[in-house]
């Protein structure tokens, strides 16, 4: 069989995500196997048994990474690595993650399967607590190998319940001796469901990701003065929402003629004192933006300042904007994004370029090495949902565009 005929198992793929889906069962359907639970132990030794089977040597890092690996003919050269993760949200669906890691080892199953060797070296990597959901900060396995935190930063951090990543790393037997560190790759991917309803909406199987969206996170204060709803004439008030209902509409306006890539969104508000028949003192808004390019970022968040200090000046208020976090906008590499596109051309599969909106552990592994993402549909968009759903044959279509794009950059 020629390499251009090679496809996947679905089949096997399918069965081995709900494999991995028992481990942690939610009652409705869904997965919670946090980051170094027990129930994460279970999952990483079934990857392993996996994995082993499948004939990789496996190898696991400083932070619990794991690197199950399937020798090139040059076994020297830079591997291509494919992964994600396996620990889920506390009410987790079963493909978050999982996909990215099980559709890599399936790669690597159909790569034997079909005796087809490749020069450089192919990796299936599972990348630790990758969701945040029990450790806070997320992506810190592949945050630690990127250099973006400290080992030691990230072996300190604590759940609620004060048990470090470092302790339950060695309590669950994945304190590795492998460095974690930023070493020679030669290509990165990472295939993923979509998390949204893009896809889905234009009828499309597989999603060329171009990066990741840019996202800062502000406070709006805007401060007023707290007096009687009854005797104070509206023209003698310092009114906080005066300022605050322009801030709305001249955001939604600038969402409007930055789109369709911008996103602005209000998530959260506090009206201090908080009470029915006072004019609030003080007003809190979290204001949330993003854009694929960091330059039009940029530009909102200026037109953003410009807004507020309009606004509370003509409602003659006081006010201040206040930056909570921020994430650079990603943008991928470019022969890994064709790698990607040139594969869907092939096999014939509907695609559309199209822009993350979540963060992933390629944010960071794209510092440090070629990377781009696959996407597939999941029903309706959801995730972080135990009723997160994909179908079979587009699971399948996502797994054969990994398996074209490692091929192409593996080398014969
Ligand atoms: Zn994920």
């Amino acid at each position: 069989m020629s390499k251009s005929e090679l496809r996947i198992n679905g089949a096997r793929l399918w069965d081995r995500l709900m494999e991995m889906a028992k481990i942690g069962a939610t009652p409705a359907g869904g997965s919670n196997r946090q980051a170094l639970t027990d129930l994460d132990r279970e999952g990483r030794d079934l990857f392993c048994s996996w994995a082993r089977n499948a004939g990789c040597s496996i190898e696991i890092d400083q932070m619990g990474n794991i690197f199950a690996r399937r020798a090139g003919t040059d076994d020297k050269a830079a591997p291509v690595i494919a992964g994600s993760h396996l620990d889920t949200q506390p009410t987790g669906g079963k493909f978050d993650g999982v996909y990215g890691v099980l559709a890599a080892l399936e790669v690597i199953e159909t790569l034997n399967d079909s005796g087809t060797s490749t020069s450089r070296p192919v990796e299936a990597v599972v990348w630790t607590n990758e969701e945040g959901a029990r450790f806070s900060p997320a992506m810190i396995g592949s945050g630690v190998l990127a250099g973006e935190f400290t080992l030691e930063y990230g072996h300190a951090a604590t759940d609620k319940a004060g048990k470090s990543i470092g302790d339950e790393l060695r309590r669950i037997g994945y304190a590795g001796e492998r460095p974690c560190k930023p070493f020679p790759i030669h290509a990165a991917f990472e295939a993923h469901i979509e998390q949204g309803p893009i896809l889905e909406a234009n009828n499309k199987t597989i999603g060329v990701v171009g990066g990741v969206q840019g996202m800062r996170w502000y406070d709006v204060i805007i401060n007023g003065d707290a007096v009687h709803a009854g005797p104070t004439p509206m023209d003698q008030r310092k009114d906080p929402f005066r300022a605050l209902h322009s801030i709305l509409a001249g955001l939604y306006e600038m969402a409007d003629r930055y789109a369709p890539q911008s996103r602005v969104t209000f998530g959260d508000i506090k009206a201090e004192p908080g009470s029915r028949n006072t004019v609030p003192e003080r007003l809190t808004l979290a204001v949330d933006l993003r854009h694929p390019n960091e330059k039009i970022l940029e530009e909102m968040e200026g037109e953003f300042r410009a807004i507020v200090a309009g606004s509370i000046a003509a409602a003659n208020v006081e006010g201040s904007v206040r930056v909570e976090w921020q994430s650079p906008a990603v943008e991928f590499d470019s022969g890994c994004i064709n790698a990607v596109r040139t594969a869907a051309q092939t096999l014939g599969y509907p695609y559309l370029e199209i822009v993350s909106g979540a963060g992933h552990d390629s944010v960071y592994l794209s510092r440090i090495a070629p990377t781009s993402m696959i996407f597939v549909p999941c029903k309706d968009g959801i995730s972080h949902n135990e009723a997160e759903s994909a179908e079979p044959a587009d699971l399948a279509a996502g797994a054969n565009i990994l398996l074209h794009a490692i091929l192409e950059r593996a080398g014969q």
